[in-house]
């Protein structure tokens, strides 16, 4: 897998940002690990580079050897999973201290529910008729954190879907054959391990949360009380319509705006690493409270 293929694929726009605040390694569901992120960082131009992995700061350690080597500044981070008003939101924490005991007690509450849910979430593919679904999914994560992202890789595998997108449409999303919900952290939980962590948090891609308007003001004003500190507003796959509400909404609730990819590997092709519009003027960027060069 090379950077030109992410390049090519790409039918979102031709942003090219020298910050990328949300990505993920092989460590939860990317594709690369750690170190070969952080070489993709240096040659898609990302000099500030924020790892963010699903509920587990294990890849950290190895992407920090690799910033290193590479010039590239990489920010301490995690994606936490939570459950809000029976809906999952998702949580990055930014500028972490990994070893903090608080954060590592809630990940691994966090990683058994995974372990958990990916057992009925196998038991579910493995009626749909691939087999042994369970030990497949485990060795794909290879000691990472297991993901839908890996059952749908299965099911594309099986033949049973064309691709990863269609299997999350047809098996996985609630109401689905292969749905089974999350029972994850509470939004105070998460925020006060982030905090405890030393991190900021920052609400992830605000415009993928299906809310009506009172239950988004409701969240918004949670978060913010409960120590939020951010919104993706430029996301990899924002319109300028997301944009421009994220904006809004930043500036109403006193939160900074993140830029933020949400970069998976070719597992999610529409997105690249560092391809995310700049932030709006009059929107406080994030980055600035990170202590990174910007
Ligand atoms: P999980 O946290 O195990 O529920 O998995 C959520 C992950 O699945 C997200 O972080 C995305 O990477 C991926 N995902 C969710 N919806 C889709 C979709 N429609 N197409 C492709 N990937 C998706
Ligand atoms: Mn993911
Ligand atoms: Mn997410
Ligand atoms: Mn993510």
């Amino acid at each position: 897998m090379t950077a030109s293929v992410h390049t090519a694929t790409s039918t979102i726009g031709r942003w090219r940002s020298s910050v990328d605040l949300h990505a993920h390694s092989c460590a939860s569901d990317g594709e690369l690990d750690p170190a070969a992120l952080l070489r993709h960082a240096a040659e898609s131009g990302v000099r500030v580079l924020a790892l963010t992995d699903h509920d587990t700061v294990d890849g950290l350690v190895a992407a920090r050897q690799a910033a290193q080597e590479t010039g590239v500044a990489l920010v301490a981070g995690v994606e936490l999973s939570v459950t809000w008003e029976r809906k999952t939101l998702h949580i990055v924490g930014l500028g972490i201290d990994p070893d903090t005991p608080a954060l590592n007690e809630g990940l691994a509450l966090l990683q058994q529910r995974r372990r958990i849910r990916a057992t009925a979430i196998a038991a579910r593919v493995e009626r749909l008729g691939v087999a042994d679904a369970g030990a497949a999914a485990a060795t794909m994560a290879a000691g990472g954190q297991i993901t839908r992202s890996h059952f749908a890789r299965l099911l594309v595998e099986a033949g049973l879907c064309k691709d990863a997108k269609r299997a999350f449409h047809r098996f996985l999303s609630p109401g689905k054959p292969a749905y089974v919900a999350g029972d994850w952290a509470t939004l105070e939980q998460a925020l006060g391990w982030i905090r405890a962590a030393g991190g900021l948090p920052v609400l992830a891609h605000p415009r993928r949360y299906t809310l009506s308007a009172t239950a988004r003001r409701r969240l918004l004003g949670q978060f913010r009380d409960g120590g939020g500190r951010g919104l993706e507003v430029c996301c990899g796959s924002s319109d300028a319509a997301d944009i421009e509400a994220s904006a809004r909404e930043a500036n109403d609730y006193g939160l900074a705006g993140s830029v933020a990819s949400d970069f998976h590997g070719r597992f999610q092709p529409w997105i690249r690493l560092g391809g995310v519009a700049p932030l709006p003027d009059g929107v406080a960027p994030i980055a600035a409270q990170l202590g990174v060069p910007i």
